[in-house]
This record gives structure tokens, C-alpha cells and sequence, in this order.
């Protein structure tokens, strides 16, 4: 069976030497669905609890909210980064507090400081499920990621391969000693 959550990320972007409008800076809301897939737990009678999903996946994927999202060769990221370190704000501010921990992957490498994502590929909503997939796939059994910005969706379905074993008090993923770390159920 499967649990599912949703959350909203608000960036902006654009498709680089694109022939189109999307060429040009602009915003979105990106809505993010993922479904993890697993036995269900019979302790808490679910697969995962959908707000334990949501916190892992917002850990990280905070970085993309309220971010600038660029392809790594895009002129606008040195044009930017120019702006920001003149102002005074590349290196962060006592404001910029939203921020998840800097990640680096083959696709996308995040600054929390400037609240900048740097992408390998432009970030289509195509673009965007490999990255999310790549950064949680170990974290969550994965089954189906859909991602929706404006009148753009695309969706993608994984094999989930991960052993998780979840705590019959509340469910969410015991640590590698086999404790909960929420209630300190002791497998
Ligand atoms: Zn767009
Ligand atoms: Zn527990």
C-alpha cells in the first residue's frame, strides 16, 4: 500500500536558450507529490505517517523554496551572484533562516545561504522529479513521484528496494541501533 504527501515550493527559474516565454525569469508554485510504498506497519496500521514524509522530504527540499533555481551554465548565475555579494547578502543574513542543509549531487547543488539552487539540467518539472528522487531515494521507499508547476506535470514511478523498519508505536523509521527516535521503542 502506499502513503502520500504533498507540498508546495515556491521558486523561481528559468529554461535557458529556450525558444519560448520560459526563457525568461518567472515564478511558480510548484506542487510535489510523493508516494512512498511499503507492507503496512501493523503496529500503527499504516504504511508511513504522511507529516514523517513530509518533514524528511521538506528537510531538503526547503533549499528549493524561496530560491532561485539555475542551470549551472546559465549567464544569470554569475549576473546574480555579483548582485548578492554587492548587497551584502551571498553569504546569508540573520533573516535567511529557512534553510535546509547544503546538498551536492550529480544534478543539482544547493546554496541555503543565498537561497540558490544550481541544476545540471534545466529544471523542467521532468528535471525537477530526478532531482527530488535522487536526493530522497535512500531516506523513503519511493513509488511514485508527480510534480505540477502552472499548466506543466509530469510524474515518474520507482521500484522501492529500501528494508525500513518502522516503530509499532508511531511509525516512523527506526535508527540503525533499531530505536525509534521518537518515542525510544526498542526493537
Ligand atoms: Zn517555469
Ligand atoms: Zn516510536
Amino acid at each position: 500500500m502506499r502513503s502520500i504527501t504533498t507540498l508546495d515550493l515556491q521558486y523561481a527559474h528559468r529554461f535557458y536558450g529556450f525558444q519560448g516565454e520560459a526563457q525568461y525569469l518567472h515564478g511558480h508554485t510548484g506542487v510535489l507529490t510523493i508516494e512512498v510504498e511499503d507492507s503496512i506497519e501493523p503496529g500503527v496500521n499504516m504504511v508511513f505517517p504522511c507529516n514523517e514524509i513530509q518533514k524528511t522530504a521538506w528537510e531538503v527540499l526547503k533549499n528549493f523554496d524561496h530560491a532561485l533555481i539555475l542551470r549551472e551554465d546559465d549567464p544569470l548565475l554569475p549576473a546574480v551572484l555579483s548582485v548578492y555579494e554587492k548587497q551584502g547578502i551571498k553569504d546569508g543574513t540573520p533573516q535567511n533562516k529557512m534553510k535546509g542543509p547544503a546538498f551536492r549531487t550529480d544534478l543539482a547543488v544547493a546554496y541555503p545561504e543565498c537561497r540558490l539552487v544550481v541544476t545540471k539540467e534545466t529544471m523542467t518539472v521532468e528535471g525537477m522529479i530526478k532531482i527530488v528522487y535522487d536526493l530522497l531515494k535512500d531516506k523513503l521507499n519511493i513509488a511514485k513521484i508527480t510534480f505540477t508547476s502552472g499548466v506543466n506535470a509530469a510524474s515518474a514511478e520507482f521500484s522501492p528496494k529500501n528494508k525500513i523498519d518502522r516503530c509499532p508505536l508511531c511509525g516512523v523509521a527506526l535508527d540503525e541501533n533499531g530505536v525509534c527516535p521518537k518515542c525510544g521503542y526498542r526493537k
